[in-house]
């Protein structure tokens, strides 16, 4: 029987240090088991080069310790759901647009697919052709441009349509290339509910284009720009009602529907 202690193992680790425990024998004939196996996984391999020497450890009268030691926390007895989650989920890169995206208010399916796009991760036609597929490289929208992000949310005179028909009655002119319109809406206006409505509205259109676009390619149907924009509109006026009957501002001479209608 061992004391184990500040083992620097970069992740959750359990070990029970025994002879005779048949369930789970770290020490075997005076040596690590571990140690015996010819295993080129990356685990394995940390494993061997952190740990301790046995001889010490099995020559030892001390009786097992349990100790859990999630990422560069230190060894401790007690276990930490939380802490171990950040051990095994560790916190990516923050980027720019975070709060743009995921703002309070949002429309959940309106702000997945942004966040997909803001990635670059919805499978246009050029994305497809570069990985190989067979497709045409025409946007659907317009048959007459190449289908990138780019083209399709932006360039494409369908899209330019809608744009232009939101931007003209929000009194904004956003930038028209993706990354720098997501960092515009950082702060696209000083009113509250202008920003709160002009952040819906972008999710709402980048969803709405990416939609019709699939309905083109998956069924066939097509939509001119205005029915899409009447649809928009709809669609966010709704999400609004009742964002509005429980706001919680200190303004009283409007509300946030009613900054809607009047613009709308
Ligand atoms: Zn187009």
């Amino acid at each position: 029987m061992a004391l184990l202690s500040n083992l620097q193992v970069p992740m959750v680790l359990r070990l029970r240090v025994s002879y005779r425990c048949c369930s789970c024998i770290a020490l075997q004939d005076g040596d690590w088991w571990i140690s015996r196996f010819r295993s080129r996984s990356r685990v394995m391999e940390l494993l061997r080069e952190i740990l301790h020497e046995a001889a010490p450890i099995s020559s030892s009268e001390m009786d097992d310790t349990y100790l859990w030691k999630p990422g560069n926390r230190p060894a401790s007895s007690a276990f930490s759901t939380a802490d171990t989650w950040s051990a095994l989920h560790p916190h990516g890169e923050s980027v720019l647009w975070h709060r743009q995206v995921w703002f309070h208010g949002k429309i959940p399916k309106h702000a997945f697919i942004t966040w997909v796009n803001a990635r670059n991760r919805l499978s246009t036609r050029y994305r497809l052709r570069r990985w190989g597929m067979q497709v045409p490289s025409e946007c659907i929208l317009c048959n007459v441009e190449d289908e990138t992000r780019q083209h399709l949310f932006f360039y494409c005179s369908y899209s330019t349509e809608v744009w232009l028909y939101f931007c003209s009655r929000l009194n904004v002119n956003p930038p028209s290339e993706f990354e720098e319109g997501l960092r515009w809406l950082r702060n696209p206006s000083t009113d509250e509910f202008l920003k709160l409505i002009i952040r819906l509205v972008y999710q709402a259109v980048v969803y709405g284009i990416w939609k019709e676009r699939n309905a083109r390619v998956h069924s066939q149907i097509f939509r001119p720009a205005q029915a899409l924009i009447l649809e928009i509109k709809q669609v966010v006026q709704n999400c609004l009602d009742p964002l509005s009957r429980a706001q919680n501002s200190r303004r009283r001479d409007i509300t946030l529907l009613g900054t809607w209608f009047s613009r709308f």
